[in-house]
């Protein structure tokens, strides 16, 4: 017969090394290691239990969840939702649910950066090549003086790198024009790559409050750049 675990009542927080993880004022429960009976299973722990309760939960939805995933990724039937004519092209990066016609699907990228729209062909999405629009400032699209244009390979916060225009004249410094459209320079001078503002926001977040190494957030973004659909077995 096992002795009662012992509950412990924290008003400060402290921290050893059988006590790890304690607040204020919150009840916790510590298995003795007294309390091991050789050849006796120890009593299981609530959290123990909500965590045994969840896998089961989840376990127990995965065939449902299976047909969701692939519905999200199958043929989509239904009119463009610009302007109502078949849709023949998709894009996940708008909405799950963004179905546009031939016309709108490419005008409407033509101004957004970053998204891979795809169009049906053959009974399949295929994602459409291309790249993002060309970045200007006012100043420079009026600007009489010689432009020069910079190719810079960026990443987007889902871990995707793009090959990006960017056009500046002789009064622009290619770093601020970039972060006029929301992406930062690797280097402040004759930069080759950069990131969106997002990307360097979850980056840093990762660094200063997760304590994650660069090397390990690279590695992360091997994975975060693989496509949705083989991202999605990795939840299990
Ligand atoms: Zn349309
Ligand atoms: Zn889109
Ligand atoms: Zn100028």
């Amino acid at each position: 017969m096992s002795k009662p675990n012992k509950k412990v009542r924290h008003n400060a927080v402290v921290s050893t090394p059988q006590q790890p993880f304690q607040h204020d004022n919150i009840d916790i429960q510590f298995p003795q290691a007294s309390d091991a009976v050789e050849g006796e299973t120890p009593p299981q722990s609530k959290h123990s239990k909500r965590m045994e309760a969840l896998k089961l939960k989840w376990a127990s939805v995965t065939a449902e969840l299976e047909h969701g995933m692939i519905s999200m990724y199958g043929e989509k039937t239904g009119g463009c939702i610009m302007c109502t004519k078949e849709a023949t092209h998709r894009c996940h990066d708008c909405s799950s649910s963004a179905l546009y016609c031939d016309t709108c699907g490419i005008n409407l990228h033509k101004h957004v950066k970053f998204h891979k729209p795809e169009v049906f062909i053959d009974g399949r999405y295929e994602v459409m090549g291309g790249r993002s629009p060309c970045l200007e400032t006012e100043h420079n699209r009026s600007c009489p003086e010689k432009k020069q244009t910079h190719y810079v390979i960026v990443t987007d916060a889902a871990g995707r790198q793009h090959e990006q225009e960017v056009k500046t004249c002789e009064h622009e410094e290619v770093t601020v024009v970039m972060l006029e459209h929301g992406l930062w320079c690797a280097s402040p001078s004759k930069p080759t790559v950069a990131f969106t503002l997002e990307h360097m926001y979850l980056v840093r977040s990762l660094v200063l409050n997760g304590k994650v190494s660069l090397n390990g957030i690279v590695d992360s973004l091997k994975n975060a750049s693989r496509p949705l659909e083989d991202k999605f077995w990795m939840l299990f």
